[in-house]
């Protein structure tokens, strides 16, 4: 699928080069990863690819709008290929997994302000915070097995 990312680049008038190939395929792959895990999983195919140009190619496709970069409060940036659709995440408190969840009502910005103040509104930020369902789970069984052993 190298073909794909070529094209993509190409469309945004980008050079095609090999750590910019690695890095689209490691998201393809990959989505909602951080700069860290990136670097780890080009690397694992290229090690000759710098961290200094994993960097930089996240940064000139995040600029180009090929790539989309998320921030969660208090979570490191991650970066994804799905772009141009607002769509929104769930976060898990825990471990800090990430899935994607389509927008509310449809179209960006998706919600209606309750007042714009005049504002023209073109993309809604949502991040729904839980607990992952294998969060979810462990907690559970650590609950039963507490009350287990007090018992
Ligand atoms: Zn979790
Ligand atoms: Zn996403």
């Amino acid at each position: 699928m190298a073909s794909d990312s070529e094209a993509r680049l190409r469309a945004a008038s980008l050079r095609v080069t090999r750590p910019r190939l690695a890095v689209l395929a490691a998201l393809r792959d990959h989505p909602h990863v951080d700069t860290d895990t990136v670097l780890d999983l080009v690397r694992a195919d290229h090690p000759t690819v710098s961290h200094q140009a994993v960097y930089d190619v996240l940064r000139v496709l995040t600029d180009a709008g090929l790539v989309r970069r998320i921030q969660p409060a208090r979570a490191t940036a991650r970066y994804e290929l799905r772009v141009g659709d607002n769509h929104h995440h769930v976060v898990c408190r825990s471990c800090g997994a990430i899935a994607d969840v389509d927008c509310a009502v449809g179209d960006s910005p998706c919600l209606t302000a309750s007042n714009d103040h005049g504002y023209v509104v073109d993309e809604a930020e949502v991040v729904y915070w839980g607990s992952c369902p294998d969060c979810a789970t462990e907690r559970t069984s650590q609950r039963s097995a507490s009350s287990e052993g007090s018992r």
